[in-house]
């Protein structure tokens, strides 16, 4: 399978059993995106959309994730942004930096659960994707 370089955003409400390569699944009611790593390998990645886990763009037409997105527990350990729908492929990291990097994310996952049994003192300071319906 030809590794895809651009991904196509298709707004859905679950993911389909067999999905495919190059494009990125949105599902709003669930704030989950997933697609097929982009190195060709056919693992699915899941990226929750939450303050503490990735946020998304989406103008109309393009998509873009953030951060990037790094599948360390999978062999093919790559490594990627998602950026106007283009694949930006990223360097590897080491496996301390993937440690750090793992620690992070605990982290902030960690301090946003704590938040939310809080007042929504610093929710202007968060990014929200806003659904417009008409
Ligand atoms: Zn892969």
């Amino acid at each position: 399978m030809t590794p895809p370089d651009t991904l196509r955003p298709v707004f859905t409400k679950t993911f389909p059993p067999a999905m495919d390569a190059g494009v990125l699944y949105i599902s709003i009611p669930y704030r989950t995106c997933s697609h097929l790593c982009c190195c060709g390998c056919g693992h699915e990645i899941v990226t929750p959309l939450s303050p503490a886990q990735w946020s998304l763009t989406y103008d109309g037409e393009n998509v873009s994730l953030t951060p990037s997105i790094g599948n360390w527990s999978l062999p093919c350990q790559s490594h990627y942004w998602i950026r106007a729908s283009r694949v930006r492929w990223s360097r590897r990291y080491t496996p301390a930096e993937i440690d750090q990097n793992q620690e992070r994310d605990r982290r902030l996952l960690a301090a946003h659960d704590r938040e939310e049994q809080r007042p929504r003192r610093r929710a202007s300071l968060r990014r929200y994707f806003r659904f417009w319906r008409p």
